[in-house]
């Protein structure tokens, strides 16, 4: 299967709340093949309306972070979310939407087959690293799970929030670029 043709189909998804509310579904964008695979936790409000995942000033920063280290969604990056419809005000994710929805992300990520995933903030990284994943503590750290390696940084987000840790979120992506550059 092709990730269009998994758009198609999630296009068309019911499988829970999120589907009455939503504008647009955000399914994920990036090249087909990409290195780095990377997760946040849904929509929010700029995506919704334009259907593209990390577009606002979060995605901003994002984006530029990546292209420092040659990483790009054009090049070899492929971005998408636990959840692809808009939760209301922003919230988290409700489990039973999340349980509902990871059946397109783990398909996407056998679609795209990267050689690194990398959760972006609590909501990923507590369901691909373990509840108990604290992201302040070990973002940066690899993990290999599966044959797959995997890694976790904050949340654009959260950097807009507290901007002391922007520092720290280069230094792990700068990590990734190193790595994948070595497999
Ligand atoms: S969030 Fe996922 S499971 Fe829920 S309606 Fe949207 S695509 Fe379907």
């Amino acid at each position: 299967m092709k990730l269009e043709e998994l758009r198609q189909e999630c296009s068309e998804c019911k499988g829970c709340r999120l589907y009455s509310t939503r504008n647009n579904l955000v399914f994920g964008e990036g090249v087909e093949n990409a290195d780095v695979f990377i997760i946040g936790e849904g929509p929010g409000e700029n995506e919704d309306r334009e259907g593209r995942p990390f577009i606002g000033r979060g995605g901003k920063l994002l984006d530029e972070c990546l292209e420092k280290q040659g990483l790009s969604r054009e090049k070899n990056i492929y971005i998408a979310n636990m959840v692809k419809c808009r939760p209301p005000e922003n919230r988290d994710p409700k489990t039973d939407e999340k349980e509902a929805c990871i059946g397109y992300l783990l398909k996407q990520i056998e679609i795209v087959n990267p050689k690194i995933i990398v959760c972006l903030g609590r909501v990923s990284a507590s369901y691909f690293l373990g509840k108990d994943f604290k992201v302040t503590k070990q973002h940066g750290e690899i993990f290999e799970i599966d044959g797959r390696k995997y890694t976790a940084t904050f949340h654009p987000a959260a950097i807009l929030r507290n901007i002391n840790n922007k520092p720290l979120f280069e230094a792990d992506i700068e990590k990734i670029s190193n790595l994948i550059s070595n497999l």
